[in-house]
């Protein structure tokens, strides 16, 4: 393989990827960001690379989750309040449920950039280039809003800065306290009309914490409950920015990402001899690999050969997103493949992207069909003895209608009332919550 450096990815093909117009002010924005400091420690990501591999040994699960699209207009510390108490709600049940360690990944804090199934978006007779995501254009439907501006990348370092100040804030300052989760949880499940299905594991946690107290570990004398390790993740898509952002550690020597803790590559962008394989298979980050229905085992091999060549656990993880109705024909091949290879992975589940269907003019995905296709994750895993390690989902801690489905059966005239994503439909608050039960029962099956 050629030599590797941090603008190597420029030579290659590359999908997905913003004209710039104004060729000097990008220059200028990428000098700027290349002087910026940076937003994760590879440290960090050394971290989060050791809980990776104990969840590629099947000794924990990842919870990866969180907007598809972060957006300049809905940055509130309550959307990122709102967010980090569901999952945090989500990943006690799943601890719980698995009876391991869950690892906490965040979509947030760097998720801006989209890639589009059309490169240009039509309305009534009106063509225009499509939207990209905040860090590239605006959503607005005008010319001017959806010319990509490289302005936009230096906002995108600055909202990101912020969204992880608060969420070390929280991660570490008390509002992660199991007891404050805990309690939340109980709230939830109190008010949701599937509360006798989820209350019988409520009232195990219930039962759990109160012994923990009754003999001593009370979480004001104990960090590690008091406090959680949390980490962020996005779609490497806008490399100009991810390559402004790769900084050498000064401890190992080694390249490291520093615009976010895990990144992954998208089902779109992930060609073999293609940029974004490229970028990625040089920096030592935890790396995700977003594994669709044209994926071949061949294929998939070749990738995991690039990306992971020493067969580091904890380097790889296979987001699989089939779609419900393919999942257990696609999988068992790629498991079967990476299995005999010795292949060291982990395997998550996205039931989101292979889900997306139309309705009343929405893009939406229904509930069942979500919740059918991590059931279907987790069979084949069962059948072919290997782990089914995560879930990624999109998913907010808002009460927004995009989803249909779930135990409020959000209907197709409902998506109406608050569809607000920027661009594929999260699971709301009680949605997400729900899924982390439902895995849950899958976990002590
Ligand atoms: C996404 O995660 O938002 C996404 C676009 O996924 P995929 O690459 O799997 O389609
Ligand atoms: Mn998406």
């Amino acid at each position: 393989m050629e030599r590797w450096s941090p603008g190597s990815w420029r030579d290659l093909p590359i999908e997905q990827t913003p004209i710039y117009r104004d060729e000097a002010a990008l220059a200028e924005v990428e000098r700027q960001l290349a002087g910026f400091p940076p937003l994760v420690f590879a440290g960090e990501a050394r971290n989060l690379k050791r809980q990776l591999a104990d969840v590629a040994a099947g000794k924990a699960f990842l919870l990866q989750g969180g907007d598809c699209a972060e957006s300049f207009s809905e940055h509130s510390a309550d959307n990122i309040r709102d967010f980090f108490r569901v999952f945090l709600q989500m990943a006690v049940v799943l601890t719980y449920a698995a009876a391991s360690p869950v690892v906490k990944v965040g979509r947030i804090a760097g998720q801006f950039a989209k890639p589009r199934s059309s490169p240009m978006e039509k309305q009534g007779d009106v063509e225009l280039p499509s939207y990209r995501g905040d860090i590239i254009n605006d959503l607005a439907f005008t010319t001017q809003a959806r010319e990509p501006d490289p302005q936009r990348q230096l906002l995108a370092y600055r909202q990101s800065a912020a969204t992880l100040n608060l969420i070390r804030a929280f991660a570490a300052g008390g509002f992660a306290n199991l007891e404050n989760v805990h309690r939340w949880m109980l709230g939830f499940v109190k008010n949701s009309p599937q509360s006798e299905r989820y209350q019988k594991l409520a009232d195990q946690i219930t039962e759990t914490l109160s012994f923990m107290r009754a003999i001593g570990l009370d979480p004001e004398h104990h960090p590690e409950l008091r406090g959680t390790d949390f980490y962020t993740s996005h779609e490497a898509l806008l490399l100009c920015y991810e390559q402004a952002l790769t900084r050498v550690d000064s401890t190992t020597g080694d390249y490291y990402a520093t615009s976010g803790h895990m990144l992954w590559v998208g089902d779109r962008t992930r060609q073999e001899n293609g940029a974004h394989i490229e970028f990625v298979r040089g920096v030592k980050n935890p790396i995700g690999l977003k594994c669709g229905p044209s994926l071949k085992p061949d294929a998939l091999l070749r990738l995991i050969d690039a990306l992971d060549p020493e067969n580091e656990a904890g380097r790889l993880t296979l987001i699989c997103r089939f779609g419900a109705d393919k999942i257990e024909e696609a999988l068992p091949a790629l498991v079967r493949a990476v299995t005999r290879e010795g292949r060291n992975v982990v395997w998550s589940c996205d039931p989101m992207h292979g889900n997306t269907i139309s309705a009343a003019g929405y893009k939406t995905r229904p509930f069942d069909r979500i919740m059918s296709e991590i059931r279907g994750f987790f069979a084949v895993h069962q059948a072919e003895g290997s782990y089914a390690g995560g879930i990624h989902l999109e998913m907010t801690g808002k009460d927004v209608t995009e989803c249909m489905g779930g135990a409020r059966a959000i209907s197709e005239d409902d998506l109406r009332n608050r569809y607000h994503t920027y661009c594929d439909p999260r699971l709301n608050a009680e949605q997400a919550i729900e899924v982390a039960f439902l895995v849950a029962e899958l976990l002590k099956a």
